[in-house]
């Protein structure tokens, strides 16, 4: 591509033509603060943070949407400039329930983290007039407090443009305007998915999932309760985020650890019930194909999907595996299998689930979720809330030994543990599908094809004579791309999985917020993806059919995959629901 050159700040500076001012400074190492840019999903210019002089323009110019011409000169840092984004600063935050000393964002909020930069201090407020303050609390996941929106839009341009929903717009207009649902609904009356993704993108503390810690801890001291956890693979690949480890940390010993000194009587893994989830759908795909049952089959792991699916593609709700998600699977096996071998009654168990994803708290409480007669798990806290519990409970996260996982419940192989990237459960599925047709051991257990973070992946495979076709989308948004193609008879695949948030899991809406400008310049996904696949190449394990304790569970309790037993405590049904409601 062609490079021009441009002055910042009396430096040369070469750039690709058609590059923005914020861009080609980035490529100089010149810094200049941003607030609602986000790459690719919010480039609107609308703070006015990133203001610069160009010589020759009238007045200051966002340098996130203004493009860069030959012989241009820049300034990021006159006293003109500095003044602009300060005054910029001062009037968001005359209108903002300024309560860091409370607020849950405090010490990663992006508008804090400005002020302090910006020497916005307390005496510098333009105090007046306030926006009449709301609170959305009707969802089952999250909640909005406008008192501290600043009108970024990244929530909006993340649900329309990523997601492909767009439940959530700028209503009303000028001093009035404020985010939330169409006709002032409730967030909760609408057709969102709770993927939490505009959560995860929010500057502030004006979005927030329903925190649970407090029951949590509140079980935990009750003595006759046992109380258990389970924590999702990707929660291993992000919660060191929240300690000051660097972006792709495996801190899985310490997180077991903490749990541990938490209080938890056991202290399992999801992988354990991923692995049992590919026992499941393995045998379901395999059962579909030999007995020309509807496919493409499609994953069923992650609820936010599963949601979109019954909204936004009813028709399509038979093609989903009928196997609940690995947490919900968890769960059953908890209050059967676990409880009747450890001879506690399945009403003394509290079963919490630690997730990356703020969906699974909606899930919980979906009907058929309680195979025993009492919640398959009671309380799914995100990433974050773990890392706010082990502060609020006083452990010192990085002084912590490398645990392990209790026994039987913590055991999971390599399969189970790239549940939490895209393309992770095809791949593992695939491993198990493959040996179970041909009765042969797999070359190479690495299906690299399905790896990666592209949006959409297809691939073919040759099992045992038959081409299986498999596809693989992560974010809504691609998601309606591929079953369009689907149902347009564009492409006919026999396999395919589908993951709520962009990238898988690693990507979920309840894991690590990082701020605007280490999203848009580090592959987070990336990086959070290799501390699964490095987790699975040194698992001696690496296949969901080979996991002992779940060859016992099936030898001792649940007989074969999709038996009856099975299927009562493993499978689930779904609704058709409308596009305009919950
Ligand atoms: S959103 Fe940020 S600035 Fe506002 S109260 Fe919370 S921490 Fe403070
Ligand atoms: S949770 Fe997801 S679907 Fe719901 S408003 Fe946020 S981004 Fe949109
Ligand atoms: S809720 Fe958060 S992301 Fe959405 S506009 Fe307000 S501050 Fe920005």
């Amino acid at each position: 591509m062609e490079n021009i050159t441009i002055k910042i700040n009396g430096l040369e500076v070469s750039a690709p033509k058609g590059s923005t001012i914020l861009e080609a400074a980035r490529l100089a190492h010149i810094e200049i603060p941003t607030l609602c840019f986000l790459k690719e999903i919010n480039e609107i210019g609308a703070c006015r943070i990133c203001v610069v002089e160009v010589k020759g323009a009238r007045s200051l110019v966002a340098s996130c949407v203004y493009p860069i011409n030959d012989g241009m000169e820049v300034w990021t840092n006159t006293p003109k400039v500095l003044e602009s984004r300060k005054k910029t600063l001062q009037l968001l935050l005359s209108n903002h329930e300024r309560k860091c000393l409370s607020c849950v964002r405090s010490g990663n909020c992006e508008l804090q983290q400005l002020a302090k930069e910006l020497g916005v201090d307390d005496e510098s407020y333009y105090d007046g007039e306030k926006t009449a303050s709301c609170i959305d609390d009707s969802a089952a996941h999250m909640f909005r407090d406008n008192s501290k929106c600043i009108l970024c839009r990244r929530c909006v341009a993340v649900c329309e443009k990523t997601q492909g929903i767009g439940v959530i717009g700028a209503n009303m207009r000028g001093f009035a305007t404020f985010i939330g649902s169409a006709f002032d609904m409730g967030l909760g009356e609408t057709s969102c998915v709770s993927c939490g993704q505009c959560i995860a993108v929010c500057p502030t503390g004006a979005l927030q999932e329903k925190s649970q810690i407090d029951n949590v801890l509140k079980a935990i001291a009750d003595p006759a309760k046992h109380v258990i956890v389970q924590t999702a693979p990707a929660v291993r690949a992000g919660l060191g985020e929240e300690f000051g480890y660097p972006i792709g940390t495996n801190v899985e010993g310490k997180m077991a650890a903490a749990l541990r000194r938490i209080g938890f009587d056991k202290v399992f893994d999801t992988n354990f019930s991923a692995d049992l989830t590919i026992m499941e759908e393995a045998h379901e795909f395999i059962d579909r194909v030999q007995n020309k049952g509807v496919l493409p089959m499609i994953t069923s792991c992650s609820p936010g999907w599963i949601k979109y699916c019954e909204h936004y593609f009813p028709d399509m709700t038979e093609n989903l595996s009928s196997c609940k998600s690995p947490q919900q699977m968890f769960g059953a096996i908890a209050k059967s299998y676990y409880a009747e071998k450890s001879g506690i009654k399945p009403e003394d168990i509290v079963s919490v689930s630690i997730m990356p994803c703020t969906a699974k708290k909606f899930e919980i409480g979906r009907p058929d979720q309680a195979a025993n007669g009492v919640p398959d798990v009671d309380y799914s806290l995100t990433t974050r809330e773990l890392a706010r519990m082990i502060k609020k409970v006083g452990i010192k996260f990085t002084t912590l030994p490398d645990e392990k996982f209790d026994a039987p419940l913590g055991l999971g192989t390599g399969a189970a543990v790239i549940f939490g990237t895209t393309g992770g459960v095809m791949e593992a599925a695939l491993r198990t599908a493959v040996e179970t047709l041909t009765g042969a051991e797999l070359p190479s257990l690495d299906f690299t094809d399905v790896r990666g973070m592209a949006g959409i992946k297809e691939a073919s495979y040759n099992v045992a004579g038959m081409e299986v076709k498999v596809a693989v989308a992560s974010g809504l948004g691609n998601a309606r791309e591929l079953l369009n193609k689907v149902k347009s008879g564009e492409a006919d695949y026999h396999f395919i999985e589908i993951m709520g948030c962009p990238g898988g899991c690693i990507n979920g809406g309840g894991q690590p917020q990082q701020p605007g400008y280490v999203r848009n310049t580090v592959d987070i996904r990336a990086l959070r993806a290799k501390v699964l696949y490095d987790s699975d190449k040194n698992n001696p394990i690496r296949k969901s059919h080979e996991n002992p304790a779940i060859k016992e569970l099936y030898d001792t309790y649940l007989g074969k995959p999709g038996s009856e037993k099975a299927h009562h405590l493993l499978h689930t049904t779904y609704v058709k629901r409308s596009i305009n409601g919950n």
